[in-house]
């Protein structure tokens, strides 16, 4: 069999750096991974451009290999060239495909060195309208895990190197295919990729390493906050793996309707009923605001819907600071009870000719024509 020069293999000259080599390989493994090239030469391809890596990114054997071309590697592996089977392809692997290559679709990265953020946790805080509007302080009640503290968070005691992997958290295999055999990183099964086992599992926290506590945090709302709004609190989440930094936790808020007022953003809506003389006379309302009342003027002839603005009125935006509205909305209140006076002067209305605007005639004439 005639090998090809591994220099020639990467495409690349004999003085290049060790960066232009890993770049060189990048691009044959990415062009040649029998997962993503179906051409019957691919697997040979990128099997080739392993092996030529796996020698010339080190650099003793790259030297032997300057030294004595393939026979460096001959005698020991009865011509074939230079086993890689041990060869840790795993980073430029990761890095190539989106860190799901190799790992059996398991989804699980855990090596000894790898460092874990804790999950994020999302916690509901319920709010009545005005506490959402001013701001509070809240003291919240809230479960997260933390490192368990009988085996400082490695879920179990005597730690010692894992045999199978010796360490590294992974497994190289050959694998073999229709297109021919290539390698493959897969977490370690017996440490799984911690790199470590232990003499025994931890009884505290059966072996995952966390126990669950509960905490009050002190929290201060800031005013303006509204339903689905989220406060984010950086660390208070679920304790991180490895040394890893904590998860964070997120407060959504759930705000309760109030028992007059509707919120639309910053903006307050009122609705405010009016008997018939006051809205055909006129009249001043006590209108109650967040900040206090006020004395509204409605001048005569108001209808049901009339909308008056109270500017200022409004909540405190939640990140300017600035203040939205409040809109007083009328309501005309139909009596459907009367006193006997109060009929007998509805009656007397009624002998008036009230009928006194143009969508009264027009209804009027359209019924005549009809008839
Ligand atoms: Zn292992
Ligand atoms: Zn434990």
């Amino acid at each position: 069999m005639n090998k090809r020069d591994y220099y020639e293999v990467l495409g690349v000259s004999k003085d290049a750096s060790e960066k232009e080599i890993k770049s060189a390989f990048r691009k044959l493994a990415k062009q040649y991974h029998p997962d993503v090239n179906k051409a019957p030469d691919a697997a040979e391809k990128f099997k080739e451009a392993q092996e030529a890596y796996a020698v010339l990114s080190d650099e003793s054997k790259r030297r032997q290999y300057d030294q004595y071309g393939h026979a460096a590697f001959d005698s020991m592996n009865g011509g074939a060239g230079f086993d890689f089977s041990d060869f840790d392809f795993g980073d430029i692997f990761s890095d190539l495909f989106g860190g799901g290559f190799g790992f059996g679709g398991s989804g699980r990265r855990t090596t000894a060195s790898r460092k874990y953020k804790g999950a994020d946790k999302v916690m509901r805080v319920n709010l009545t309208f005005e506490e959402a509007v001013f701001g509070t302080k809240k003291t919240i009640n809230v479960n997260v895990a933390e490192a368990c503290s009988n085996c400082h968070g490695k879920g179990g005691l005597g730690e010692k190197t894992c045999s199978r992997c010796h360490g590294t958290g992974t497994i190289t295999a050959e694998q073999r295919t229709m297109f021919g055999a290539f390698m493959t990183r897969t977490t370690c099964p017996s440490c799984n990729g911690t790199g470590s086992t232990f003499e025994s599992s931890c009884s505290k926290c059966h072996g995952s390493g966390k126990t669950s506590k509960n905490t009050d945090i002190e929290v201060k709302i800031p005013a303006g906050v509204d339903t689905g709004n989220q406060l984010r609190l950086a660390g208070k989440g679920d304790a991180g793996s490895n040394g890893g930094p904590n998860g964070d936790l997120y407060l959504e808020f759930y705000v309760k309707d109030h028992e007059l007022y509707v919120r639309d953003n910053n903006d307050i809506y009122l609705e405010i009923p009016l008997t018939i003389p006051e809205a055909v006379l006129g009249c001043k309302k006590e209108i109650p605001t967040l900040y206090g009342n006020v004395k509204l003027s409605i001048p005569a002839g108001s209808s049901t819907g009339d909308k008056h603005r109270l500017k200022g009125k409004g909540i405190e935006d939640l990140h300017t600071g600035s203040k939205g509205n409040m809109y007083v909305v009328l309501n005309v209140a139909i009596p459907e009870k009367l006193s006997r006076d109060q009929k007998k002067l509805f009656e007397a209305l009624s002998e008036t000719d009230l009928e006194c605007n143009n969508e009264f005639k027009k209804i009027r004439d359209y019924v005549r024509k009809n008839s």
